[in-house]
């Protein structure tokens, strides 16, 4: 059966390898990480007020429209590891631009995970064979069959972010590489906020309006259904792109900006995690793509970015395999 490898254990490259290894190939996924999980981050952080605790450091939230993603939902549903969260966010700051809440703003269900957001594609890596801090340095599409750091396959898949992609594919390929160098990915800083007491109105979430400093915040208390008084605060991506080299520096105006929109003081503890390519800046119309020399791409970077795009992208490209090479 064909040997496939996967580089990227982002919720993209384990949906593909889950497909691969349903339709009976010898997969190997590999991510440069100790965990599965890319973008859907969720690192236990050492408190002094709250002790360890995990925090969705990337992804916030994930929202379904698609009937096979909702099944797959549906599972971590029942198992306890998924759980709606919300279908309301508001405005941010108030009406008047005073620090609080504007109109609430109902959209989709949003969902979240008690165990923090990792822990689903963890649950979706289950069983498959995953080799954890394994850095790829080098996908080779010049020799008959593609190789991955000189090791031989039958086709390799690429699950991640473009640039990260076109970082290690060597020679070849030239047509998708201008392509692929074509498309944009924007950063984004994110503030986890720690505060002595919850001292902000009750609210899940809010997109801010017309700031220049941050995008959305979120309470992560009641994302993740504890009530711990923490915020998570995205930056702009224009904001960001200037500070990318020092994310530490950013905790102070990050901040100051949540509290000149959410009146919420200033927190006790901060930390930022750096997002170097949070997302295309625009997106595709293809869900994937798999050249003659069998290398694939997959991930958000392939549709709308989204948890359940990538989720799509990384299982039609499997089947795409399959359909291909069975
Ligand atoms: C701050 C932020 C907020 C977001 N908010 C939301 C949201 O609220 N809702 C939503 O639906 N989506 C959100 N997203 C987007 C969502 O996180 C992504 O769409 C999704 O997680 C992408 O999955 P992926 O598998 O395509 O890529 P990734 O999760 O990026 O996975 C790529 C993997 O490839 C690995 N890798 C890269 N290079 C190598 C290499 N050379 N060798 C080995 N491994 C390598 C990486 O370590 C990573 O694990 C957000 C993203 C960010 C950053």
């Amino acid at each position: 059966m064909a040997k496939v490898c996967v580089v990227g254990a982002g919720i993209s490259g384990v949906a593909c390898a889950r497909v691969l290894r349903e339709a009976g190939f010898d997969v190997d996924l590999r991510d440069r990480s100790r965990a599965p999980g890319g973008r859907m981050s969720s690192p236990r952080m050492t408190w002094s007020s709250l002790g360890d605790r995990r925090i969705d450091t990337g992804a916030g939230y994930f929202t379904v429209r698609d009937d096979e993603f909702r099944t797959v939902v549906d599972d971590w549903l029942t198992r306890g590891l998924a759980r709606e969260w919300t279908d309301t966010f508001h405005l941010l700051p108030a009406a008047d631009g005073s620090p609080g809440l504007g109109d609430p703003k109902p959209g989709p269900m949003r969902y979240a995970a008690p165990g923090g957001l990792r822990s689903l594609v963890i649950d979706l890596a289950e069983d498959l064979p995953f080799s954890d801090a394994t850095g790829v340095e080098l996908v080779d599409a010049n020799a008959s069959t593609p190789r991955v750091d000189g090791e031989q396959f039958d086709a390799v898949v690429l699950a991640m972010p473009d640039p990260q992609a076109l970082k290690v594919l060597g020679d070849g390929l030239e047509e998708e590489r201008a392509a692929m160098t074509e498309q944009a990915w924007e950063p984004i800083l994110a503030l986890q906020a720690v505060f002595p007491s919850r001292s902000w109105p009750a609210f899940d979430a809010g997109f801010v309006q017309d700031d220049d400093v941050l995008e959305i915040v979120f309470d992560e208390g009641r994302r993740r259904g504890d009530d711990a008084p923490v915020l998570v605060a995205d930056s702009t991506s224009a904001w960001a792109a200037s500070r990318l080299d020092d994310p530490d520096a950013a905790a102070d105006p990050l901040a100051e900006a949540l509290d000149r929109i959410l009146g919420c003081g200033r927190p006790s503890e901060s930390k930022v995690s750096r997002w170097t390519y949070s997302r295309p800046a625009t997106p595709r119309d293809e869900d994937f793509l798999f050249t003659p020399r069998r290398i694939g791409f997959c991930g958000d970077g392939w549709g709308t970015s989204k948890v359940e795009t990538a989720w799509r992208s990384g299982t039609l490209l499997g089947r795409r395999i399959v359909r291909e090479m069975a």
